[in-house]
This record gives C-alpha cells, structure tokens and sequence, in this order.
C-alpha cells in the first residue's frame, strides 16, 4: 500500500481505540479551522521525525513513576491535570504504596488524602483502589500488557491504556491528547477531526523508525513550541516543513 493509499484508509478507518478526549476538544479544531487542510508528504513527513529525533533521541514524559503500575496510577491521575500537580502529589503517595496490593491496602480514604489537591480526585482515588483491586484479584498484582485488559479497568480507557502500553511495555502506540491533535492537524501530519481519528492515522503513517517515540516527541513540541495560543515558529525546528498558515513571527 503506498503512503498516499494509507493516509486514505487511516483516515476512513475507524480506530479500535475509543479515546475520551474525542468530543471535548474538537473546539480546538475549530480554532484552527484555517490549518492547512493537505497533509505533508511522506518524505516530508520522515524529515520532520528526523529532526525531532536529532534532538532529543530519547524523549522522556514528565509523569513521575517507578515502575509500570506507578505509571498507569499516575496517567490516571492526570487527566485534567497537570503533569507538576500530579508529581506533587504522587510522590507521597507512591513512597507509601507503589504496588497494587499496598495501593489496596492504604484505602480509597488515605488515597483520597495523598490525592486532594488534584482535579476530581474523589472519582480518581476511588479509580486507582478499584483498579487496584481488579490488578490484584485478576492479573496477579501485575499491570497487563494489553490494550483489552488495560482499558477496561476504572478510570482507564484507550488514551491511558495507549499511554502506559507506549511507556511502560514499548508498544509503538500513539495516544493523541490535545497538544498532539492540535500539533497534527496545523502542521499537517494528518488532518482528523477526533482524537481517535488522529491516533488511528498518526499510527499509519509514521514511519516505523519514529513510532515508539512519536508520542512524546509530538507533545513535547505541542507544550513547548507549537503552543495553543501562540506557537513559537521562528524558534520551531520545523518550520520550514510546516504548512500551518498563522505562524507567528518573531
Ligand atoms: S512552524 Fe509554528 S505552527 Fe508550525 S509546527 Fe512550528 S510552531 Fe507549530
């Protein structure tokens, strides 16, 4: 299948993820509306990975974490939140408990405690003893390494269960929160109107070299360069390569 023939079936296809950011920031979308709506071609496109490679050829995400179950807690936690909230209050709570069985034991109250400066964090700590629970009594204290058990667990779902897939196990997944959507759609990787559309397609057409690393490589550029309000294209290592019709200039 060449690129041209994939990027059309990616962009047809429905994504055998369910992402939860779908709906909430197609506003985002319409604020760029006047994204430029051809996405850059194949060899453009690896150019464009080369660079974020060049760069930083081992991206690393900001979540605090000491091993894959930490991971999944803190993803978790952060939906909604920032990453430095989270790190703030996971510290504690991961010195107390950083296994299934000791999050179990602690309790969905001294959980609530270590959490209550982050954003829902009643309906999160009762997630994070719940799936817990299901971690202990169904996959032996261990987090599974699939996409089918992971997001069926409470407060899961397919763009955590992609995050901690991506981290934790090296699986080329690309979960699309909305620095990557919005960073997708102006440059363009390729155009989507949901998250799952974009994730579906961005796993199509990346170049199997870049895979693994795309996700933090796309919101690392999203949080620092390609920011929402004001990207910072006269500093944007890509800008020659962007089709993007509102850059900014110095
Ligand atoms: S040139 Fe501007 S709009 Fe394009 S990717 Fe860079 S920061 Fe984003």
């Amino acid at each position: 299948m060449t690129d041209r023939a994939a990027r059309g079936t990616a962009k047809r296809g429905k994504s055998a993820a369910t992402g939860r950011l779908g709906g909430s920031i197609r506003p985002a979308l319409t604020a760029h509306a006047d994204a430029a709506p051809e996405a850059v071609d194949s060899a453009t496109l690896v150019e464009i990975f080369r660079r974020f490679q060049a760069a930083e050829p081992e991206p690393k995400g900001e979540l605090h974490y000491v091993n894959p179950f930490t991971l999944l807690v803190a993803v978790v936690l952060s939906a909604q939140a920032t990453d430095r909230g989270v790190n703030l209050a996971t510290g504690p709570l991961f010195a107390a408990a950083d296994t299934p069985e000791k999050m179990l034991a602690l309790g969905e109250e001294r959980v609530r405690d270590f959490v209550r400066t982050i954003g829902l964090f009643n309906t999160k700590a009762k997630n994070v003893v719940a799936l817990s629970r299901i971690l202990v009594e169904q996959h032996g204290g261990a987090v599974p390494a699939s996409l089918e058990a992971l997001q069926v667990l409470p407060g899961v779902g397919a763009k955590t269960a992609s995050v901690v897939l991506n981290i934790a196990f090296g699986v080329p997944r690309i979960a699309v929160d909305t620095h990557i959507f919005r960073v997708s759609n102006r440059i363009p990787l390729f155009v989507g109107t949901t998250t799952d559309k974009v994730q579906a397609g961005l796993e199509a057409i990346v170049p199997e070299p870049y895979r693994l690393h795309a996700h933090h490589w796309l919101i690392l550029h999203g949080r620092y360069t390609c920011k929402a309000r004001k990207p910072e294209c006269p500093r944007c290592r890509i800008a020659d390569l962007c089709r993007y019709p509102s850059k900014t200039t110095a």
